[in-house]
């Protein structure tokens, strides 16, 4: 046997074996992975190797049987049909490589038919006339190999086009091998075209070069298949993730990504000793919205609502929908209560925008509950949980608000007590009662003025000091004419008393916040004083250091209108809010009180003492009166008396006592303070508080 034939025999072989391996390969990738085109490909393969073996099998009976010899033309027939086969499955896969899904089962039979007819037939008109050896050789040769070269070329041409291919490298070498393969077909055909010796052996020997071609493709398939599972898995995994931690209606945050965040800016605020604020969001009759309107306009509504939430958010902000129509908001650069407060106001401002949906114009608005770390909650599920209860608040005042959470204290009488409601009630029902703690003027000793301070006669829980009360009526906003009540109450008596000779009395009433923002305040007022005659410069308003600092627009207006009108203002517990000194300059004050909480300390506290001492000082450079609050000890008075502070008040002087109490003690200290001359401390007060007891 002549070298070139067996080098043809050998590198048939060869291929015929790597193509078996490849087969084996694939359809293990094929059951592994389960891609359409690994089916087509397989069976490429194995065309592959069919045709590579029968046509070494029909070289090798060359030597020894003549062209037409039954096995040699089964054998030709056989490798024929495979090789033209191995062609079409190839392109089979490779279309359904690039488009991504399989292709019609039925066309591709068809198709394989035609194919197999065809190959049939080549194989039949080569064994028509055998002694042409040239027609032999195009029909059984070249035909394929060109066919095959152009399959090739197509498919890397198609991989290189196909854009939902995954970029690798294996995908690169795979393209590479179909080139190459491609390019091997027309060179064998122009190779093989050459004729001479020389030539016989080279062109025999290229059959080594397509093995080495199959061998790469097959390996660039599977780091391809590999690299796509990774990418699958990576996809997947972010799928899962986003799923998992995403609402699926709005894409926002999820309740446990939204506790994740909430953890983490704890834990931040925690370590820089920083605020965070939780906001929470209901809107306001959206089952309404779902039930006249269908659920894809609900969808609509919650859509929109959290987009412009989010909009309104700052970027290292995070909002979540946790669940129907309720929204959480992470605001983790907050300094005070109102930022937070400023923050839910710009929220529900911009829910409010009517919202378009199918054509119609739809008002939705919200109610928000504020927590605050650290002051409401220590961790994320009670921020959660008490900026839930503030937005029941909310709801319960009449929705489209913000309110601030109440401490658990409050909460808890609220509960227990059912005290909300009777709160709404106490004015009605004449429960509350004014108790007055006179003020002492330093230089003669005698009563200035009262502070009306509040208690609500509770029908079974006794009379209740305002602690008890005040910040829950704050809350639910009671106060508003909880005050009004006791103001009108303290001006009725205050005037009775100047009436009868007090005429230097004042009336000093606590103030709101909720009552300095009403907008009814001013009318109010002035209303009050033109029913009970008392004169403007005889009603002290006090509010107190932090309410002043907050105050902004309305609630400055309505203090400067007021005092406008004579008026007189105090800041009540100067010295606990944050700058003191600032709150002086945003209107005219009349009377500073400092607070009893730095009276406590003096005279042994030196710290207390000079903030106490600093504070007269800075009252007299203003030209304003100064109260020195909570005097209880000899000691302490003779520290203010010293440091000429001009008023005091205290349970050393008189603690709060009924009308009719302060009535007793103010008209036996005017005969006092009337009759002889008496110097200014000591005795006036000394007698007061003997008289009473205390
Ligand atoms: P405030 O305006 O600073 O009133 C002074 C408080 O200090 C009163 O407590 C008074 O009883 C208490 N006090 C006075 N002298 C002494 C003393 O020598 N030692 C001690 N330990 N305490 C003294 P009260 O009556 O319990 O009122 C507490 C707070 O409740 C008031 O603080 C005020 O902020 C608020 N409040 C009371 N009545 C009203 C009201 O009608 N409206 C409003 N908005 N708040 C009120
Ligand atoms: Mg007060
Ligand atoms: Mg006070």
């Amino acid at each position: 046997m002549a070298l070139p034939t067996v080098l043809s025999i050998a590198g048939l072989f060869a291929q015929s074996g790597v193509a078996i391996l490849i087969a084996i390969v694939m359809g293990g990738l094929l059951r592994r992975y389960w891609r359409p085109f690994l089916r087509h490909w397989t069976w490429s393969w194995i065309a592959l190797a069919v045709h590579a073996g029968a046509g070494a099998l029909a070289i090798f009976l060359g030597a020894w049987l003549p062209i037409n010899a039954p096995a040699r033309f089964f054998l030709a027939l056989l490798a024929g049909i495979a090789g033209y086969l191995q062609i079409t499955w190839l392109l089979l896969g490779t279309a359904e490589l690039t488009v991504g899904r399989s292709l019609p089962a039925r066309k591709g039979r068809w198709l394989i038919a035609g194919v197999v007819v065809l190959g049939a037939l080549l194989v039949v008109a080569y064994s028509w006339d055998p002694t042409r050896a040239d027609l032999l050789f195009a029909l059984r040769v070249t035909v394929r190999r060109v066919a095959a070269g152009l399959a090739f070329l197509v498919g890397g041409w198609a991989i290189t086009r196909a854009p939902r291919i995954a970029r690798g490298i294996g995908r690169r070498v795979v393209m590479f091998a179909f080139f190459g393969l491609g390019l091997q077909q027309i060179h064998f055909i122009a190779a093989a075209s050459m004729g001479g010796k020389g030539f016989g052996i080279y062109v025999a020997s290229l059959g080594f070069a397509d093995v080495v071609l199959y061998v790469a493709l097959a390996l660039g398939l599977v780091i391809w298949l590999l690299e796509e599972e990774r990418q699958a898995t990576m996809d997947a995994a972010a799928r899962i993730e986003r799923i998992a931690y995403h609402d699926s209606l709005t894409g926002l945050p999820n309740r446990q990504l939204f506790l994740n965040q909430l953890g983490m800016a704890l834990h931040h605020a925690k370590r820089n000793h920083t605020m965070c604020a939780v906001l929470f969001l209901d809107l306001d009759r959206f089952k309404i919205v779902n039930d006249s309107l269908g659920h894809a306009a609900g969808d609509t509504v919650l859509q929109t609502v959290a987009e412009r939430i989010r909009t309104t958010i700052r970027g290292e902000d995070s909002v979540t929908r946790l669940g129907g129509d309720e929204f959480a908001v992470l605001a983790t650069q907050v300094n005070s209560a109102d930022d937070a407060a400023m923050l839910a106001e710009r929220i529900i401002t911009s829910v409010k925008r009517p919202i378009i949906v199918d054509g119609q114009e739809l008002f939705v608005t919200t109610s928000l509950g504020i927590s605050l770390y650290p002051s409401d909650a220590a961790d994320a599920e009670g921020l959660l949980k008490t900026s839930d209860s503030a937005m029941y608040r909310a709801k319960a005042q009449g929705r489209d608000l913000v309110e601030r959470y109440i401490a658990e204290g409050a909460e808890a009488t609220l509960e227990q007590l059912g005290l909300e409601t009777s709160l709404q009630r106490a004015v009605e029902l004449k429960q509350l009662v004014a108790y007055y703690q006179p003020i002492v003027q330093a230089a003669t000793g005698v009563i200035s003025g009262v502070e009306a301070l509040l208690r609500w006669n509770h029908p079974e829980r006794g009379l209740l000091m305002p602690s008890a009360f005040i910040s829950l009526a704050e809350a639910t906003g009671a106060i508003v004419p909880m005050g009004e009540w006791v103001m009108r109450a303290a001006c009725t008596q205050v005037q009775a008393w100047r009436l009868r000779g007090q005429t230097q009395l004042r009336a000093a009433v606590n103030l709101s916040v909720r009552q300095l923002q009403h907008v009814d305040l001013v009318a109010r007022v002035e209303q009050i004083l033109s029913e009970t005659g008392l004169p403007p410069q005889s009603l002290e308003l006090e509010i107190t250091e932090s309410i002043a600092m907050r105050s902004s627009g309305r609630a400055v207006d309505n203090l400067r209108a007021l005092q406008a009108h004579g008026v007189r203002v105090s800041i009540d517990d100067l010295g606990t809010g944050y700058s003191s000194l600032s709150a002086l300059r945003l209107f005219p004050i009349d009377s500073l009180k400092i607070d009893r909480s730095f009276v406590q300390g003096v005279p042994e506290n030196t710290n207390d003492s000079a903030i106490a001492a600093a504070l007269i000082t800075l009252g007299v450079k203003l030209g304003v009166n100064v109260i020195a609050e909570g005097i209880e000890r000899p000691e302490q008075l003779a520290y203010f008396v010293d440091q000429r502070c001009p008023e005091w008040q205290g349970y050393l002087m008189v603690r709060p006592v009924t009308a009719a109490e302060c009535e007793a003690l103010l008209f036996s200290s005017e005969r006092a303070a009337g009759g002889t001359e008496v110097p200014p401390g000591f005795t006036t007060t000394d007698r007061v508080a003997s008289s009473l007891g205390v």
